[in-house]
């Protein structure tokens, strides 16, 4: 047995010329898959909740029950459960399909087209069309603070958990008594790569765009400054590139009286409505809320740092970019029997902006809604806290692409359509916003 793992890891690190990227040689996901579980009506929607609630701390839901019929739920099952699970659907007559039949084989064959790339030597090599592990993204945060020296400022956010720098951005090219503010953030949930490439894609293309003197990027940049930090949760981006890959919380262990597991759901750690529903006390859940709210060093640093600027500048929007589903989500998140908030309406038609420009780029079809009522209940989330928290009276969570097919392992030839789509996004929402502000 040890001599067949010995024999497996050696061949996986010869394919991959033993490039250092080893979390596909460990074949944690051997044999699991991603099915999809499609409500037909409102009593499979009943159903898949149940069935959620069972299963929730034995498998990882990428998607969970939502509120719509014909939503889908995609759970990740092990090769262990395989035959239990599909008995449990096929016995409650669901409707059900194999999303994807071999994890560890996707992980693999991308993880081999990524093995072997030069390190990015200088920023105008940064190739914004593939994934980049934690130390390029940091180097990147470093040198378009030096590179755009005139136009952008680089800070520390904070250190994390295992002592790594969390870096941001400032692009700000005028200083001014009533300009305002906008907060961008990437990368909370450590498997959903294409957070953090769309973050930096959005990052350049606001300075490049600003330097050719696109007229609406300077309108917008005359207005407002925005900060952008593209990997929150560092350690667990790390994590997924060296250990496990759909690795999704913080990294620091969490004490015994919580279950002893490891790591945080940063989107359920936010000190907004924190602890109510959506949200798991128990620390060996995907979604565990943390012991008390920003338990976790890098929410505690990334809120310190946004809270002191917004002392200084009024924010107006905040979007927090996850993966995936294809949808804009608006306050509130944490109770979808709470009385939508009176800024609800121009939140939602900010929101139409967003979407309509997301469909004109490459016909992407994006859904937006406020959150716990189009999808699930999450508490202590950032939308709700860049609401309420920072004071941002647009604030949205966005899931980028895509609809499943490949979910958390999405393609690298989908990175640059994905943040085109989301760059227009943002410049509409951001007119939206300028042309409403008072
Ligand atoms: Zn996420």
């Amino acid at each position: 047995m040890a001599g067949e793992f010995a024999l497996k890891f050696l061949l996986g690190c010869v394919l991959l010329l033993c490039a250092g990227h080893s979390g596909f040689a460990r074949n944690i996901y051997d044999g699991s898959q991603v099915i999809r579980i499609t409500s037909r009506d409102q009593s499979d929607i009943d159903w898949l909740r149940t069935f959620h609630n069972t299963y929730e701390d034995k498998l990882d839901f990428w998607l969970e029950p939502s509120q719509i019929v014909s939503r889908p739920v995609d759970v990740l099952v092990p090769k262990s459960m395989i035959r239990e699970i599909r008995g449990v659907l096929t016995g409650n007559a669901m409707d059900f399909k194999v999303n994807i039949a071999d994890v560890q084989g996707v992980i693999n064959k991308q993880f081999m087209r990524m093995a072997g790339r030069n390190k990015p030597s200088a920023l105008n090599g940064f190739d914004y069309s593939v994934y980049h592990p934690y130390d390029e993204i940091r180097q990147w945060v470093i040198d378009m603070g030096a590179e755009h020296a005139d136009i952008v400022s680089q800070f520390l956010v904070t250190t994390s958990y295992e002592g790594r720098e969390m870096r941001g951005l400032k692009i700000s090219v005028s200083s001014g008594p009533n300009k305002k503010s906008i907060w961008f953030e990437g990368g909370i949930h450590a498997r959903e790569w294409v957070s953090p490439a769309t973050v930096m894609y959005i990052t350049n293309q606001l300075v490049t765009d600003y330097k050719a003197n696109e007229q609406r990027v300077v309108d917008i940049l005359n207005n407002y400054d925005i900060y952008i930090v593209p990997s929150l949760n560092v350690d667990g981006y790390v994590y997924t590139w060296q250990t496990e890959r759909l690795w999704r919380k913080t990294r620091a262990p969490q004490p015994a009286e919580y279950g002893g597991c490891v790591g945080v759901d940063g989107n359920r750690n936010w000190p907004y409505e924190w602890g109510g529903k959506g949200a798991s006390p128990w620390s060996c859940s995907n979604t565990f809320r943390g012991p008390n709210p920003l338990s976790e060093v890098e929410m505690k640093g990334l809120t310190d740092y946004a809270l002191a600027r917004a002392k200084e500048q009024e924010f107006r929007l905040f979007i927090d970019w996850h993966s995936y589903s294809q949808l804009y989500l608006a306050p509130w998140s944490y109770d979808m029997n709470a009385e939508l908030p009176p800024e609800s309406p121009d939140q939602m038609a900010a929101a139409d902006a967003a979407v309509t420009a997301i469909k004109a780029v490459h016909g992407m079809d994006y859904v937006y809604g406020p959150s716990a009522r189009l999808l699930y209940e999450a508490s202590g989330n950032s939308k709700d806290w860049g609401f309420k928290g920072l004071g941002a009276k647009y604030s949205y969570v966005v899931e980028l692409r895509d609809d499943g097919e490949y979910g958390f392992l999405l393609p690298e030839d989908q990175i640059i359509p994905c943040a085109e789509e989301n760059y227009a996004a943002a410049l509409a929402l951001a007119e939206f916003i300028h042309s409403n502000d008072p």
